[in-house]
């Protein structure tokens, strides 16, 4: 059976530098995507992204998905990291995109791994905050089609990707 590192490098096929067919080489124990002709190892890192757990009242705002994966499922407001962006500023702005705030004072509350079945597939590293401090009017916009505060208690059972459930207990602990 294919595991996730085998699903994820099946999806590459050529060198990214030399344009030859990748082989799979075992180095350091692990199979990796190599050129045979240049020696390129294609690396299969985690891709970093910044969510925000915005928090008043012991409610957390969850939005609805208007993309794939998990199209029409309840998610924490966030996404990828652009090229060396640091976690804090991509939060900042993900969160101005997608619900038209500018958040201040985000607090880290940890990691954590996720699958997202894109095409490519990715392997995702996430940092969760928790936020309690912004500024404007929440519009949801983006890849956000609404919003709703729900009680740490009585969260919904549609909610995208094993990483957001996890912070969201995690966030339950913290609010106790
Ligand atoms: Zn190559």
């Amino acid at each position: 059976m294919k595991n996730f590192r085998n699903i994820v490098q099946s999806s590459f096929r050529f060198c990214p530098l030399c344009g030859a067919r990748l082989k799979i080489n075992k180095i350091h124990g692990q199979s990796e995507l190599f050129c045979p002709k240049c020696n390129f190892v294609f690396w299969l890192n985690s891709k970093p992204t910044a969510s925000g757990l915005l928090v008043k009242n012991k409610k957390v705002l969850l939005v609805k998905r208007g993309i794939q994966p998990h199209k029409g499922w309840w998610d924490v407001p966030g996404g990828f990291l652009d090229f060396h962006e640091k976690p804090e500023i991509g939060l900042v702005r993900e969160l101005k995109e997608e619900l038209n705030i500018k958040v201040s004072n985000p607090k880290f509350l940890g990691i954590y791994l996720g699958k997202y079945f894109s095409n490519p597939p990715q392997s995702t590293f996430n940092l969760y905050y928790v936020v309690t401090k912004w500024t404007g009017e929440l519009r949801p916009a983006d890849d956000v089609v609404k919003y709703k505060w729900c009680s740490i208690n009585q969260l919904p059972k549609d909610i995208a990707f094993e990483n957001n459930r996890l912070a969201l207990k995690d966030l339950k602990k913290l609010l106790r």
